[in-house]
């Protein structure tokens, strides 16, 4: 049986892409002329905020006095997991040395970039978690500068949360200002911040752009845009557990999608008549997005079977995989594209999005085919080195001259040869 859309959306996130593009590189241009200035007029203009861009120790510590410390408590939970998390795989990172031929050692090693900026999403909502995510990252890998950047609300600033979680952290610089302008400023060095060497970090389609646009000047982990989910689920699933997740990841945005597949029609048109009720019982903005990515970007598909349901979620190679399904083992060795997987019920998505330890910056739009999500990897260079006796450089000299002259690399050539004819003088190396 061919796949078959109980619901299919009507948009992708490819829709608006081009004017965004036109949009970002108009910004960043006028930016970089601009400075400071132009950097600030934008930061009125989007966010209505003409306060302090730099948070000094004092507005730094007056935004952790607002924040209740049960709140507090529950942030330095979250970082104190995604810390452990985050050290356990840099310690996956291992240097290593061998003699490639006898007289020749090659190695690797990782080196952190030294200055990071992280970008924690703030225009929709407070996204205290990406704070936590990013500069926890940053901080384990060993960088020497972490710049957190978010939105300022309007005349406000940033959310005091946001502010006491990259703090404890560890930023060393705390900037309020979001969107393209953020960005801009952690890539240019605005504002006396030192060019980052890396952006990280989540973000909505403009901040997502900017950072596309800026990679090769600066690096960056990934494009992490607006939100995707995906559910595989079978007949054993509790539909009104599929419902709630699928709810709970569309009221990310207006264009964050959410799939349901299944080989169950029943489990299917349950949801189908479900969801519609548990987003009408939503908050007025949760309710406004999440009715909207669901109208708009939602799908329900029925497969003929699990591996028809793998494949097709393999194809769609979602940020967040959840599986509520029988024989997990079955779908952790299988499924290969998914950003973060989260197998069984007792699990999901907002666990790894908020507190669980796993990373919650994550490749969206169909990155997930490619690449993973955030990771201390992502802040370090994998770099090689070598050195050599005299005797271990002679079969490397004999061949790079003449694998150089073939290529009609003379001057390579002779890099080899003025070696041969220093360490072995009178032996013909022809
Ligand atoms: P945001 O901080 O990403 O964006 C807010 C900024 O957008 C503002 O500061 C403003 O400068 C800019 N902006 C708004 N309208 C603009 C316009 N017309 N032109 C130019 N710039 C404009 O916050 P957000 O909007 O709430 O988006 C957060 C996003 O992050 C959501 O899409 C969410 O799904 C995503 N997210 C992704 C992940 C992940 O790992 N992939 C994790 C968390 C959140």
């Amino acid at each position: 049986m061919a796949r078959e859309y109980l619901k299919k959306a009507s948009k992708t996130s490819k829709s608006d892409a081009s004017d965004v593009h036109q949009t970002v590189t108009r910004i960043l241009d006028e930016i970089e002329a601009g400075g400071d200035r132009v950097a600030l007029d934008y930061a009125a203009k989007f966010d209505g905020y003409e306060g302090s861009v730099i948070l000094s120790q004092a507005e730094i510590e007056a935004a952790i006095a607002q924040v209740p410390e049960k709140l507090r408590a529950d942030i330095r939970f979250a970082h104190g997991n995604v810390k452990r998390f985050a050290e356990a795989q840099k310690a996956t990172l291992k240097d290593i040395e061998i003699e490639v031929v006898p007289g020749l050692i090659a190695g690797q090693k990782s080196i952190p970039v030294s200055a990071a900026g992280c970008y924690v999403p703030g225009g929709r909502y407070s996204h205290v978690a990406s704070a936590i995510m990013t500069v926890t990252t940053a901080k384990v890998a060993g960088c020497k500068h972490i710049t957190a950047c978010s939105p300022p609300r309007p005349g406000v600033g940033i959310n005091p949360a946001i502010v006491y979680a990259a703090h404890i952290c560890g930023a060393d610089t705390i900037m309020a200002m979001g969107g393209v302008q953020g960005v801009a400023a952690m890539t240019f060095g605005l504002f006396g911040l030192p060019k980052v060497n890396i952006l990280v970090g989540p973000g909505n389609q403009f901040v997502a752009e900017a950072k596309r646009i800026l990679f090769g000047r600066v690096g960056i982990d990934m494009i992490a845009g607006p939100t995707d989910s995906l559910i595989l689920a079978d007949g054993g699933a509790d539909a009104e557990i599929v419902a709630t997740d699928l709810v709970g990841q569309a009221e990310h945005g207006y264009n964050s999608p959410v799939w349901l597949v299944t080989d169950n029609r029943a489990l299917a048109e349950t949801v189908l008549a479900r969801v519609p009720q548990l987003i009408a019982d939503l908050p007025e903005v949760n309710r406004d997005n999440a009715a909207a990515a669901w109208r708009d970007y939602a799908e329900v598909i029925l497969c003929a079977d699990r591996e028809e349901m793998a494949a097709t979620s393999d194809d769609y190679a979602p940020e967040h995989l959840t599986v509520q399904a029988a024989d997990l083992d079955w779908w952790l060795a299988r499924l290969t594209c998914y950003g973060s997987l989260f197998l069984g019920e007792e699990t999901t998505v907002a666990f790894g999005d908020k507190a669980s330890g796993t990373n919650h910056v994550l490749p969206t739009s169909g990155a997930a085919s490619y690449t993973g999500g955030l990771s201390v990897h992502k802040y370090m260079k994998i770099v090689t080195w070598q050195r050599a006796t005299r005797e271990g450089s002679k079969p490397v000299a004999e061949a790079t001259a003449r694998i150089s002259r073939l290529e009609g690399m003379e001057a390579h050539a002779r890099t080899a040869d003025i070696r041969l004819a220093k360490y072995f003088p009178g032996e013909n190396f022809d």
